[in-house]
């Protein structure tokens, strides 16, 4: 039997009631396939920054590497809005990012069946489901590249003076782009075969070069299917035709906004995990996609499944367990088909309404039945 060693990073806001939840269903994965998970326990975000001064103290950092894998619950929050760029509890999302050269972020927007009629798109649009992966370069771009803010002496053509000027530069290399395409396209071969590699191309150069790359790569994955979409037909497409998306490969800013999309066409951003991923062999970070949701913490009413299914992530992809993870998506799966609902995804009618605590004790007996 093996032994993991996982960070938990439970974060602000309900951060810690998720990852709470989630500890409890993992523990329950230790008691019966007898593997061990010892957790270590950190500080990041806003936390951090009121204990510690900093949102990625370094000794945090240091029990993340030193993991097999790293469950994070959300940072951030009202009380650190006004703090500057670099001192944001945000920080430490970058700062562990860039630290664990998580290069890869696989974000899936599944619409459950038993949950689509929370959609918001029309029922015919989602008729046949929805299942995209959305694969996200996560540490380049123009979230990563220089960046300034200066009195400008020049004016507007009517004579108005331009005041500040800010700039964030977006850059990209080829070895960057070569990799996250073929996360993409990996990926791909293990579900419906298709690649739509988002970019602006029309505009930017950097956008012109990952079609350059992808042109280069895809002659490598014959089985896959691949297009190029500019990214805002891509996020009209999202809404038009979902069903037809398989593998989104993007860049880092698009894959934020286009990942926010998709979830919302699932109907709760509280049931999407995420995954992120560097080189393998070293930790990867497993995530709820949604925040800190600062207007319901603390009231025991958070939707802890995005967690959950989060660390079904972790059991595939980092733990080398991906049996114990397809029961954990399968044990959600069978508590929303017997109709439990948290507040977030509650349908009309629907009276089963639990609060976090009561959703985890379902999804664990569901998964002890299994
Ligand atoms: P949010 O995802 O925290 O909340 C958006 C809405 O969704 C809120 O109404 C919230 O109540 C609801 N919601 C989110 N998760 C839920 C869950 N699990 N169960 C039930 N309802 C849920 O986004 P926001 O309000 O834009 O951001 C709040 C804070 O979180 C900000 O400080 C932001 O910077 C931070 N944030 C952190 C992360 C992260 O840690 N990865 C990601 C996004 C936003």
């Amino acid at each position: 039997m093996a032994k993991f060693n996982i960070a938990v990073i439970p974060g602000d806001g309900i951060g810690p009631e998720v990852t709470e939840s989630t500890i409890e269903v993992l523990k329950a994965v230790s008691k019966r396939s007898g593997h061990e998970f010892s957790f270590s326990e950190v500080m990041a975000g806003g936390i951090a920054i009121d204990t510690c001064g900093e949102p990625l103290p370094e000794s945090s950092l240091t029990v993340a590497k030193e993991s097999d894998a790293v469950l994070l619950g959300a940072v951030g929050g009202p009380k650190w809005d006004d703090l500057p760029g670099k001192s944001r509890p945000e920080a430490a999302l970058l700062g562990l990012r860039k630290e664990l050269a998580l290069y890869a972020n696989l974000r899936l927007a599944i619409l459950f069946p038993e949950l689509k009629s929370a959609s918001p798109l029309r029922p015919d649009i989602v008729e046949n489901g929805v299942d995209i992966l959305i694969v996200r370069e996560l540490t380049g771009g123009i979230y990563f590249g220089k960046r300034g803010l200066a009195p400008s002496d020049e004016c507007l053509p009517d004579g108005t003076p331009k005041g500040l000027e800010a700039f964030d530069v977006e850059t990209y290399s080829e070895a960057e782009i070569e990799r996250i395409l073929r996360v993409g396209f990996t990926s791909a071969m293990q579900r419906r075969k298709h690649v739509t590699v988002v970019d602006k191309a029309n505009i930017l150069e950097t956008s012109r070069l990952w079609r350059k790359v992808t042109e280069r790569v895809a002659p490598d994955y014959p089985e896959v299917a691949y297009e190029f979409m500019y990214v805002d037909n891509a996020s009209m497409q999202l809404l038009r035709r979902p069903s037809s998306m398989d593998v989104i490969v993007t860049s880092n800013m698009f894959g934020d906004i286009l990942s926010d999309e998709a979830g919302m066409i699932t109907g709760s951003i509280g049931m999407l995990p995420s995954a992120s991923l560097g080189t393998p062999g070293t930790p990867g970070m497993y995530e709820p996609v949604h925040g800190s949701a600062p207007d319901i913490a603390g009231k025991g009413i958070a939707n802890p499944l995005a967690t959950i299914l989060s660390a079904a992530l972790m059991l595939r992809y980092s733990l080398g367990l991906p049996e114990e993870g397809a029961k954990i998506e399968q044990a959600v799966r069978d508590v929303l088909s017997a109709g439990y609902r948290t507040a977030d995804i509650v349908l009309n009618g629907e009276t089963n309404i639990l609060g976090t605590k009561e959703v985890t004790e379902k999804v664990i007996e569901a998964y002890e039945k299994l």
